[in-house]
């Protein structure tokens, strides 16, 4: 059944299919350590592909991870991956019991989008439960009854940190509870993991680090987790410069799942100080773009152009096509990457705007590449 597992398969890109994360995923499980874990098909997707549950660990801290319940945000698994392949995971799971759920929702990944093949968006969706990857994790929940809750995601390229010029490299957030967003002692203790992966992350590796908006809708599994007094992190894998692998930022994200895990582990405690450190983590919001296009004469006047590529899977591979997002937007500030054209002479040759939106210029370097 194994035969092919022995060649060195190479990492997942941005995108995959889901049989290219099976053939990653469970070679991965079936080369742990037998005593360390239990594996187990927790139910099917809509379109038929298999769910599964890993539990690696038999510690005190029961620790919940689910990732991709958003189709399209696929850096969270690769870095679930990356830490069950991690030397040093005999001591990362020392005094835990992980429960991890790679690949919340298949047929999203399969087909590239937000939502399930329902066209339902899951993290929608925990009260209603009206879809099988929903009942998968209400059952997992129910039946692991975790202490914390890791609720895995990824956001696209907008996000800027507030009053900074740093993007969003990731976002973090302690959802809340209640429509009052009382901070109870579940949020105060996520709020101190949270601010232990600013403190590591952001000094050695010089991560931008945002915090996301905490409002409550009970419809958001974070925000029901917390309801129900379940510490829970969200992690946002977030962008900057011209890292569409997200390469970068899957090495943010592994570590900050270390740092959580170990942090929780020494205590799930909070302290004074807690709660103005985690409101003190600049807000993100939406100041970037792909790309800056400034000072584009159009007409006799000057217009600033707002790029954004558009994924779009085209016969088996994530296209990043440039497009046309807003003209003049005061909002935008900063691109990932910004033209001046003043300083260019000949880009009117070739800047070519098409009837959908889509740009292009061979002398600027914008067209579209494949991740
Ligand atoms: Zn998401």
């Amino acid at each position: 059944m194994m035969e092919n597992t022995q060649q060195q398969s190479k990492p997942l890109g941005r995108y995959f299919t889901y049989q290219e994360f099976e053939d990653q995923f469970l070679p991965i499980v079936q080369s742990l350590p037998q005593d360390t874990y239990t594996f187990s098909y927790l139910g099917s997707s809509v379109q038929n592909r298999s769910i599964y549950g890993l539990q690696i660990g038999h510690g005190k801290l029961k620790i919940l991870a689910w990732s991709q319940m958003h189709g399209n945000e696929s850096t969270s698994t690769r870095a679930l991956l990356d830490l069950l392949q991690s030397t040093d995971l005999d001591q990362i799971i020392k005094g835990v019991s992980l429960y991890i759920i790679p690949v919340l929702n298949p047929d999203g990944l399969e087909d590239w989008t937000r939502v399930n093949a329902n066209g339902v968006d899951l993290n929608r969706d925990a009260l209603e439960l009206s879809q099988p990857e929903s009942l998968i994790l209400k059952d997992a929940l129910d039946f692991f009854e975790p202490d914390l809750a890791l609720n895995l995601h990824g956001q696209r390229t907008f996000y800027g940190l507030n009053n900074s010029v740093l993007p969003a490299q990731l976002s973090f957030l302690t959802p809340s509870g209640d429509s009052n967003k009382q901070v109870t002692d579940s949020r105060l203790q996520s709020m101190s993991l949270i601010n232990a992966v600013v403190e590591q992350l952001s000094s050695s590796m010089g991560a931008g680090i945002g915090r996301y908006d905490d409002g409550y809708n009970p419809n958001c599994w974070g925000d029901h987790c917390q309801s129900l007094g379940i510490p829970t992190v969200l992690f946002e894998a977030g962008h900057s410069g011209d890292d569409y692998s997200r390469d970068q930022v899957k090495g943010f994200y592994l570590e900050s799942l270390k740092i959580v895990i170990s942090t929780a582990k020494r205590n799930m405690t909070w302290s004074d100080d807690t709660e103005t450190k985690y409101f003190n983590i600049p807000e993100i919001h939406k100041s970037y773009c792909d790309i800056l296009i400034r000072n584009l004469s159009s007409s006799c006047k000057s217009v600033d152009l707002a790029v954004m590529y558009h994924e779009q899977l085209i016969e088996g591979q994530l296209c990043f096509i440039p497009m046309i997002f807003a003209i003049n937007e005061p909002s935008i500030l900063y691109g990932h990457r910004t033209i001046d054209l003043t300083s260019h002479k000949t880009y009117n040759d070739d800047l070519v705007i098409s009837e959908d939106m889509e740009v292009s210029s061979d002398s600027l370097k914008i067209r579209s590449f494949i991740k």
